[in-house]
């Protein structure tokens, strides 16, 4: 269902949001699969767009195999991913972990330990146990470290509901310390450049869908990238209100199943 007209961009790649829009509640939603074939067999790129911050990319990719959608692992961008080239630019420096323990493994490398933190990464806290572990991340921004967040989603739709989402707990700390996050994930405009990058693509060739006008939308809008959201999701349990009128969305579309209807095929170059 397209609710603004046509605009005659061509569309070389497609980057796609994983939660809501590829599966829901870790089952594939209709379409998924077969969309991503149609994509590929037009060699439209495709990249995966995900602010999951719980679990590593690999761990993502196997979820999804077992869903029956198969992606390769480097074309999978979290903030994870984000996160540790961004200290791989900073070897000598060390965080103070606020993370799932899968992702505290992860970053092991990174982990100030006792020691000296020249950083808090926060990220998923399903697994954080409560005021004593987040009063000792505010206390080492309190000494000087800055503060990093994975992603800063308000929420997120579990199976049973909307839940808090890991940009709570950034804000929490924000308030008490007084500093503002560096974030990693959507919709920072960072985070969709490396995926543009990796496609070698510019912004205007790249359609971004997803189910989420706050991350989605608004990164697109950011790096000038046009954007489709589903009503599967965050809109579908939010009555599909939320996208229309949403700055930069080009359309709104009941599902994943749907996008080859509003990209008109045309040897590689179709139009939106
Ligand atoms: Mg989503």
């Amino acid at each position: 269902m397209t609710l603004s007209p046509p605009s005659a961009v061509s569309i070389r790649a497609v980057l796609l949001d994983v939660d809501g829009t590829l599966v829901a509640g870790g089952q594939p939603i209709p379409g998924a699969a077969s969309t991503l074939s149609w994509l590929r067999r037009r060699g439209i790129g495709v990249r995966l767009l995900t602010n999951i911050d719980s679990r590593t990319p690999e761990t993502v990719c196997r979820e999804l195999e077992a869903a029956g959608i198969e992606v390769p692992v480097e074309d999978v961008f979290t903030p994870v991913v984000a996160a540790l080239r961004f200290l791989g630019q900073h070897p000598a420096e060390r965080c103070h972990l606020l993370l799932s323990a899968e992702l505290a493994a992860r970053f092991a490398a990174h982990d100030a330990g006792t020691g000296r933190a020249d950083y808090v990464l926060v990220g998923d806290c399903r697994e954080v146990g409560g005021y004593a572990q987040l009063d000792a991340a505010f206390r080492r921004l309190m000494e000087g470290a800055r503060l990093l967040a994975l992603q800063r989603g308000r929420w997120w739709q579990a199976a049973d509901g909307p839940s808090l989402d890991t940009g709570a707990f950034v804000a929490l700390l924000e308030h008490a310390s007084g500093q503002t996050a560096r974030s990693f994930g959507k919709p920072s405009a960072g985070f969709f450049e490396m995926a543009l990058a990796d496609l070698g693509c510019a912004p205007a060739e790249a359609l971004v869908v997803g189910d989420d006008p706050d991350a989605d939308a608004a990164g697109a809008r950011t790096v000038g990238a046009p954007c489709v959201l589903v009503r599967t999701g965050k809109l579908g349990s939010r009555g599909g209100a939320l996208g229309e009128g949403h700055p930069g969305v080009a359309a709104v579309i009941d599902s994943i199943a749907d996008l080859p209807s509003v990209l008109s095929a045309d040897l590689g170059t179709p139009h939106l």
